[in-house]
């Protein structure tokens, strides 16, 4: 429903999850039954937290167990498609050590989790998103490159779809994709920032790319990668947010 992105310095600190909560708590305004956060950082690998309800609770949650310093943070709000509100459906959703959120469905996700559970892949949701998560880390594991992997499994995924992903092994690394669903990208001074809409990084910066439809963007602290899922380079919109009008 909501989602939100990060990359900053090379620096671990409390500010990705800062900016993510805060994008999260802007974006409430469309409704939500469950939110979470993942956080990549230096040395400290992929750390999760999630809950059903409120941001409230997930804000307690992260009182009570506190995550490491990070560089790179992806945040989500859920509405509930495919799998109740329970703190295990909530995004986002681990494999390997990858984590990955969605807003939208994933229409054939049923036959892609037949096959990998054929194949011997274990679930641990009742979610269409943890399919594209296990499908995104199986294809890293080919060939080690998040963007790569991001539009591969993009091209097998009917429906609609925001993705972001982040990556243990790449702590200054998030990597989105859409189709029939809306990505923008926030654009700072050593740091970057993805929203479902521009309420997710609009304190932070006006400055902004909208993606076109089946784009696949990667934003690192000081660049932003657009491509087409074929792997070519492509063109997102530049613009101005209208403070007035989006704020
Ligand atoms: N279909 C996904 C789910 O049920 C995402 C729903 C959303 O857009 O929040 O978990």
């Amino acid at each position: 429903c909501g989602i939100v992105g990060y990359v900053g310095s090379q620096q671990a600190s409390a500010r990705p999850l800062d900016v993510v909560l805060e994008g999260l708590r802007r974006l409430e305004y469309r409704g939500y039954d469950s939110a979470g956060v993942a956080l990549v950082g230096p040395g400290t690998g992929l750390e999760t937290a999630k809950k059903a309800g409120k941001l409230a609770n997930l804000v307690e949650e992260l009182d009570l167990h506190p995550l490491d310093p990070a560089t790179a943070a992806i945040g989500h709000t859920r509405w509930a498609t495919h799998g109740g509100p329970t703190d295990t459906n909530a995004h986002p959703h681990v494999a390997g050590r990858l984590a990955v959120i969605h807003n939208g469905i994933v229409e054939n996700f049923a036959s892609l989790k037949a096959q990998l559970v054929a194949e011997g892949v274990e679930f641990t949701s009742e979610t269409d998103t943890e399919v594209a998560a296990q499908l995104i880390a199986r294809a890293y594991e080919q060939t080690g490159d998040l963007t790569a992997a991001m539009s591969a499994v993009a091209r097998t995924l009917h429906g609609t779809f925001t993705l972001l992903a982040v990556h243990a092994d790449d702590p200054s690394t998030v990597v989105g994709a859409r189709h029939d669903s809306p990505l923008v990208v926030g654009l700072g001074e050593g740091e970057n920032f993805l929203g479902s809409d521009v309420s997710a990084f609009i304190s932070h910066t006006r400055d902004a790319l909208e993606l076109g439809q089946d784009q696949v963007v990667t934003i690192t602290p000081d660049s932003v990668t657009v491509t087409d899922f074929d792997g070519q380079p492509a063109q997102a919109r530049h613009y101005t947010v209208d403070w007035n009008a989006e704020a």
